[in-house]
């Protein structure tokens, strides 16, 4: 068994890849868990992020599966512990970013932590403990109608404070442009005034850099994926830890795209304009007929050998609505995400080992029809999106690389150029 130096609990799927990604980038050997894993890693790593699905669910649920998470990290040797939920701060008045905040802190005996979702490099800024998405404040941001978690109040001390017990506080700009001393300092002083956790405000990269300075003793970090950027200078990695290279493979290359994203749509036109093997699947034809299924393997398998083959449900919003409106807006949601996993499973059965899901709700039931438990993350391909080890669940079967795209993710040629970044 191998032990790790930093664990993160992750409160829903992509946010997790999109941590590991940036930990990856900073040069720790990355693991993604599809919920706490329930035997021991078995490979190399220094961080292991496990993508728990806690953000809207009841508070005492969200506080239960994150101190399950926190247990087998520590199990695992996490000498750091990092709770990573999104960059626009989702939550509500009840949680669920403060209650599993504090239940994690009281698991560590720990008095103090941080919490920080400023990631610069996706606009996500903060600055007197507001949070901003671009040059508007949350609350104006469009954050602010959002089905689940609207956020209405730009600042984040106010934000907290109402979801927590503890008294929360701020390590302003001023405090943080000095440097990780100051921030250091600050901290000591919030504690000796009882405050257990602050907003700290950040607007760049070297922000985050000194602020990852001052907290590398906290048994606890929380924030969104920005901050990871500034732990792994804390851990002395070797300097050749290739934290990017996966292990390689050798089989077939194939997409299955059911995200009907803008930019999805137009990375399928170009995919199909450069003369590769693409073909569609009608949602009516499959709920007539749901030997079509057999059918696209088939297909598929028979031009595997001519590169990359795609297999898309992707089309235009006018005609998603026409489906819709024929066979029903989830059941149209249903037998599609359900073909396209069984799509995925029927190739890598036959020999695919380089396979790319665009779609968020489709990459789950696809890692799930695929029985994914784990994923070594690699080079990253486009902002947010990188290649994945897939970890085989049986010694016989061969692992596989894999890459989940959320719908509005990635340039116009992000199929065409993928497989070559492996290379
Ligand atoms: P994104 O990441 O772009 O939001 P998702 O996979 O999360 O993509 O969601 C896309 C949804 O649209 C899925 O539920 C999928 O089954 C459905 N879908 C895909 N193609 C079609 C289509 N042609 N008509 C209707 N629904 C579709």
């Amino acid at each position: 068994m191998s032990t790790i130096l930093l664990g993160c609990i992750a409160d829903d799927f992509t946010g997790a890849t999109d941590l590991a990604n940036n930990l990856v980038r900073a040069g720790m050997r990355t693991l993604q868990t599809i919920g706490t894993p329930k035997t021991k890693i078995n490979m190399p790593t220094d961080a292991v992020v496990i993508a728990l699905k806690s953000r809207t669910i009841p508070v005492d649920e969200a506080v239960e599966q994150s101190l399950n998470a926190l247990q087998w990290l520590r199990s695992c040797g996490a000498q750091q512990i990092y709770f990573k939920y999104c960059s626009t701060f989702d939550s509500t008045a009840k949680g669920n970013i403060g209650p599993v905040a504090e239940a994690l802190m009281s698991a560590l005996a720990t008095d103090f932590t941080i919490a920080t979702p400023a990631f610069p490099e996706n606009k996500r800024f903060v600055f007197q403990g507001h949070l901003f998405l671009g040059n508007q404040l949350l609350n104006e941001s469009g954050m602010q109608n959002h089905p689940l978690t609207p956020m209405n109040d730009s600042n984040l001390v106010r934000v907290l404070q109402s979801q927590c017990i503890s008294s929360v506080g701020l390590i302003d700009y001023e405090c943080v442009t000095k440097g990780s001393n100051s921030i250091e300092a600050k901290i000591q002083e919030l504690r000796s005034n009882s405050v257990s956790m602050a907003i700290v405000d950040a607007i760049s990269n070297h922000d985050l850099l000194e602020i990852g300075r001052a907290i590398r003793s906290l048994p606890l970090v929380t924030g969104g994926s920005g901050i990871a950027i500034g732990l792994p200078q804390n851990f002395s990695l070797p300097a050749a830890n290739k934290a990017q290279v996966l292990p390689p493979v050798q089989g077939f290359q194939a997409i299955i795209s059911g995200s009907c994203s803008q930019a999805t749509n137009l990375q399928v036109a170009t995919f199909i304009a450069a003369g590769l093997p693409a073909h569609q699947l009608d949602p009516f034809v499959l709920a007539k007929d749901p030997g079509t299924i057999q059918q696209l393997i088939d297909w598929a398998t028979s031009h595997l050998d001519q590169g990359p083959v795609l297999i898309y449900s992707t089309t235009l919003p006018e005609t998603v609505k026409m489906i819709q409106l024929g066979l029903g807006i989830s059941q149209a949601g249903n037998l599609i995400e359900s073909a396209l996993a069984t799509i995925a499973s029927g190739l890598v059965a036959a020999g695919v080992q380089q396979l790319i899901i665009a779609g968020g709700e489709v990459s789950g039931a696809c890692v799930q029809a695929l029985g994914i438990e784990q994923l070594q993350i690699g080079p990253q391909i486009d902002p947010g999106v990188p290649w994945c080890y897939a970890n085989p669940d049986s010694s016989e079967k061969e692992g596989f690389h894999i890459a989940l795209k959320s719908g509005n993710f990635g340039s116009p040629d992000f199929f065409l150029k993928s497989f070559g970044i492996l290379q």
